[in-house]
């Protein structure tokens, strides 16, 4: 089962729940830190890292003596990351992509693949037994989904074990990170708080997500506030909330301290193991379902 941890907005809780969650998870477990661009899983699972990586992107390095200026690279290129202008020739890999295209299609082998450096994948074990994957942005880069590929095609790499079941921290938001950091998922975990802010990002995910058809469920962080709209929504919406994780002192002081909310209120380790039961029904009932449309 492969769940992926998401939120609307940034600081409702969403790496709290995901480290909980592979911390109580009773099987073979890897924890994915897709937030390349601010990853902290590792802050609270504090991993000990057994190997690293260069992420490298393919981008078009031009020889333009050879070139004879006949646009066909700038009119495939989606991103305007190569033109053609006149007689010069332009390349823009900070906006390249890295499909391979303009090469494939230069006539006169004009282009030819350089490396643009993302980030770095890296990976180890948490507490001996929860495998560890993250990846982190190259500072000044914008191109995160890249890098993404290379954190998820690194856990295709590792042991069948570590791929069982897998706990993904997606980035926030509903922009092109956050879609393709729950692109691998069985399941969407939406983490939330009920406040207006909370309900309004928490709306614009689940609408960002639904067209992906694959079952959602809700976390309520910093229950107790007294906002009902968030439930009202879900209920509406048929969004079952698996857990609520109560306003909390000291659920806030052991997140200042970088400390796994299961593992300093020891009462919450039931509460993360109560969302797992209902995180395999879910799945098995998806299952089921599917079986029953193909039969
Ligand atoms: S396709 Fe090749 S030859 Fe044509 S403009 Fe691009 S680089 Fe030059
Ligand atoms: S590799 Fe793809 S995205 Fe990059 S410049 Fe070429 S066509 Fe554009």
């Amino acid at each position: 089962m492969i769940v992926a941890v998401a939120s609307g907005k940034g600081g409702t809780g969403k790496t709290t729940v995901a480290a909980s969650l592979s911390w109580v998870w009773d099987r073979p477990v890897t924890a994915v830190d897709l937030d390349v661009e601010e990853p902290n899983l590792h802050l609270f699972l504090k991993p000990e890292i057994t190997g690293r990586k260069t992420a490298i992107m393919e981008v078009p390095v031009a020889d333009e003596s050879k070139c004879t200026y006949c646009r066909a690279c700038a009119d495939l290129c989606q991103f305007k990351a190569i033109s053609v202008l006149g007689s010069v020739l332009l390349t823009f890999p900070e906006m390249c992509h890295g499909c391979g295209g303009c090469i494939a299609v230069c006539p006169e082998k004009a282009l030819s693949s350089g490396g643009r450096e993302l980030g770095e994948v890296l990976w180890g074990q948490s507490d001996g037994r929860i495998g560890f994957v993250m990846g982190r942005l190259r500072v000044g880069e914008a191109m995160s989904p890249p890098l993404m590929r290379a954190v998820t095609a690194t856990l295709a790499e590792l042991s069948p074990a570590a791929q069982a079941d897998v706990v993904i921290d997606a980035p926030p938001g509903t922009s092109c990170p956050a879609i393709n950091a729950v692109l691998p998922s069985d399941l969407i975990l939406l983490v939330t708080e009920p406040t207006p802010f909370g309900y309004h990002d928490f709306r614009l995910a689940h609408e960002a997500f639904r067209p992906l058809q694959k079952p959602m469920a809700a976390v309520i962080n910093r229950a107790g506030l007294g906002e009902r709209s968030i439930y009202d929504y879900c209920r509406n919406m048929n969004i079952p909330i698996l857990a609520e994780i109560p306003f909390d002192r000291r659920i806030a002081e052991a997140y200042s301290h970088g400390s796994i909310v299961a593992v300093a209120l020891p009462e919450m380790k039931s509460v993360f193991a109560g969302v797992i039961a209902r995180l395999r029904a879910l799945a098995a009932t998806e299952t089921a379902q599917e079986e029953t449309i193909h039969a």
